[in-house]
């Protein structure tokens, strides 16, 4: 039997060690390609000119040709206004990147030596610049559909006496979500080139599982025709008439006599539910939309080497604009209400 990807070498390329070990110099010219390529040339974040600013290197900033404002590598993009060294945030980015089951504030606090309001913000941060340039086109060929609810148990009261039945709607956790996710499976021929789980993948959230819901979301992400894989929840019962359907009934088994599963969503909720329960703990609906992209960039990344990982996410921390729910957040700039995709 070959090695499993995960063991060999070619799955660790970069470790938390080289990062942590860069000189200023070599963090900046890190962040720098990444956001403007290899060319003298930079970008005005104030009023978009290419050119050559003229750079002063003891503050390693440069002054626009065109409007005369100042700029540094970092401005216009996710880590705009950093207080930290460059390089913490790389470091910060290795250890996220590594973390495939996700990592929680008080960790990385730790890990960095900054407080946890400050841990918190990055990870956020982090997840913002996934989330920037996420591909939300419509998946197609053979996709695979499940929800799984999330933030639902309520506490049980010490003395059955005064339990409650918990099944009612009045007395369910009003945090409760549910986390639609839509997976593209590889062809038959992109497997055979060692292809590791879903090609793609869509995570939203939704009240609840249902008919409605799926009337919104299907045709908005899933090309009509396509295959459609789901379980037995009658929410996508109305599918039947737009795509080829197959059903798995999870009460009587996992795999249908027909070959057909929901795996690749189950692959997500399990990964998700390890994150939940062993890293991030709580999970409150306003940015729940967030860790469920995180999951499935994680998902979708599963059998990339790290060190190509990390220049992922770092590319999009260069690219992505300066934070509008996350920037000056302890000084009351927060994102006011949940995202719910229907
Ligand atoms: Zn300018």
């Amino acid at each position: 039997m070959s090695q499993h990807f995960l063991l060999s070498a070619a799955a660790r390329t970069l470790s938390v060690l080289e990062v942590a070990g860069l000189s200023d110099d070599a963090a900046f010219a890190l962040f720098k390609r990444l956001r403007w390529g290899d060319r003298e040339e930079v970008g005005c974040p104030h009023c978009g000119l290419v050119h050559k600013h003229y750079f002063r290197p003891a503050r390693q900033i440069w002054r626009c040709a065109g409007c005369g404002e100042d700029f540094s590598v970092t401005s216009g993009t996710i880590f705009a206004f950093h207080k930290l060294p460059l390089r913490v945030y790389l470091v910060a980015t290795i250890l996220f990147a590594n973390a495939v089951k996700g990592l929680s504030a008080l960790q990385m606090a730790r890990d960095l030596g900054v407080q946890h309001k400050t841990a918190y913000v990055l990870l956020h941060k982090l997840r913002e610049a996934l989330d920037s340039a996420r591909d939300d086109s419509p998946l197609a060929g053979d996709v695979h559909v499940d929800g799984a609810y999330v933030g639902g148990s309520v506490r049980p009261e010490n003395r059955k006496a005064d339990r409650v039945d918990r099944r009612l709607t009045e007395n369910q956790n009003p945090n409760k979500r549910c986390i639609l996710v839509m997976r593209e499976n590889p062809t038959p021929e992109e497997r055979k080139d060692g292809f590791r789980g879903a090609k793609r993948t869509l995570a939203m959230v939704i009240e609840k599982e249902t008919q409605a819901a799926m009337a919104i979301l299907a045709p908005r992400f899933i090309v009509p025709g396509s295959t459609v894989s789901a379980d037995e929840s009658d929410a996508y019962d109305p599918l039947h008439a737009k795509y080829d359907m197959r059903r798995v009934n999870h009460s009587r088994e996992y795999r249908a006599e027909d070959g057909t599963t929901n795996n690749q969503a189950e692959s997500y909720f399990s990964r998700f539910r390890r994150m939940h329960f062993g890293q991030i703990h709580k999970l409150a609906p306003k940015y729940l939309d967030r860790y469920a992209h995180e999951v499935a960039y994680r998902e979708d990344t599963r059998g990339w080497a790290n060190g190509r990982i990390f220049l992922d996410i770092v590319g999009k921390c260069a690219h992505a604009l300066t934070s509008r729910d996350w920037c000056g957040y302890w000084q009351g700039n927060k994102r006011l209400g949940e995202c719910l995709a229907a």
